[in-house]
């Protein structure tokens, strides 16, 4: 399903492949999670893209070539890979355990083709083994909601009540998460949005409301899954002096001014960016421990389209996969 331009919707086309370079794997895709990113993408929010690109970054699949030096994979592994395509191993960051913020890096689904597709080119060091117990399709969710969301969750430090603002496939992950690490979580979302509070509840967060209501008690720390700037100032009013609030989106409407006062006390406002494949290892053994349970809503790889414009709409409870063989 490829992207010609922004603002247009996927067309379904047939790409030659090549076989893997030095480094890389060719997967043969089974599933293929929908993130906001994509959306992003789609949108023009995210700049310079591949184009024509095939996108998609938290995908499931299985090993069918190895290209040359490949050593970490044989043929019929099964695998993700995830939105940090490679990264340039030498520059500040990268030589800061900071790959995430490498500076020439390349993302899967953004600057080199993704994974809403039956085949997809990977490079093999960003890819990784995928645990036990979970299916393809409720694999997929991990390898961005649950990746990105355990980053962000680390950066929320020793916060006991834990805010989360935007519950979609990431909150759904890191709230159990959250939840097992012995944390009250309390989940924000649009108001009127009962499906997506009752959906928090059910897995145990201890309060839901609307993103516009106070919590019942100061939040230790807050993260931010909805792309909404306003929510900023909100999620600052409602975090205690010392809390907290992490920006876990790629991309953001402009953050309204707002009084000093609500970062004053030592507040902490900051940001999450990508993920480093130390992070995949890590989450990926994590995840079966806790157990993470993802909800997943599947669509044929052919309704693309469709599963992109419910997650838009707010349809979807957890997240989106496309089923791609
Ligand atoms: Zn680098
Ligand atoms: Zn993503």
């Amino acid at each position: 399903m490829v992207l010609d331009a922004p603002g247009r919707p996927l067309a379904a086309r047939t790409i030659e492949l090549r076989d893997p370079g030095p480094g890389e794997v060719l997967l043969r895709v089974a599933a293929c999670g929908v993130c906001r990113t994509d959306l992003h993408v789609i949108d023009g929010d995210l700049k310079q893209p591949k184009l024509p690109l095939v996108l998609g970054h938290e995908v499931v699949g299985r090993v069918v070539a190895l290209g040359r030096g490949v050593e970490r994979f044989r043929e019929h592994d099964r695998v993700g890979v995830p939105w940090l395509g490679a990264t340039c191993g030498h520059c500040l960051h990268c030589l800061a355990d900071r790959e995430n913020l490498c500076d020439t890096p390349q993302f899967n689904g953004y600057t080199r083709d993704g994974g809403y597709a039956q085949h997809m080119l990977a490079d093999a060091a960003h890819t990784f083994p995928l645990p036990d117990g979970y299916d393809d399709a409720h694999a997929a969710p991990l390898l961005c909601a649950g990746l990105i969301g355990f980053r962000a969750l680390r950066f929320a430090g020793e916060a006991r009540t834990l805010g989360i603002y935007g519950f979609g496939a990431a909150a759904h992950v890191i709230a159990q998460l959250a939840i097992q690490e012995g944390r009250q979580v309390f989940a924000f979302t649009r108001a009127g949005d009962a499906d997506s509070q009752s959906f928090a509840r059910q897995l145990g967060c201890v309060w839901a409301g609307a993103t516009t209501e106070l919590p019942p008690e100061p939040l230790d720390a807050a993260v931010l899954f909805a792309p909404v700037g306003g929510l900023v100032p909100a999620a600052l009013r409602a975090t205690r002096k010392a809390g907290t609030v992490v920006c876990g989106g790629i991309h953001m409407s402009d953050i309204p001014s707002f009084p000093y006062e609500l970062l004053w006390g030592e507040r902490v406002l900051r940001s999450v960016a990508n993920l480093t494949r130390v992070d995949a290892e890590e989450f990926l053994a994590l995840a079966p421990k806790v157990p993470v349970r993802t909800h997943v809503q599947c669509y044929p790889l052919a309704q693309a389209n469709t599963a992109l414009a419910d997650l838009r709409g707010g349809r979807v409870q957890g997240a989106a996969v496309l089923m791609c063989e």
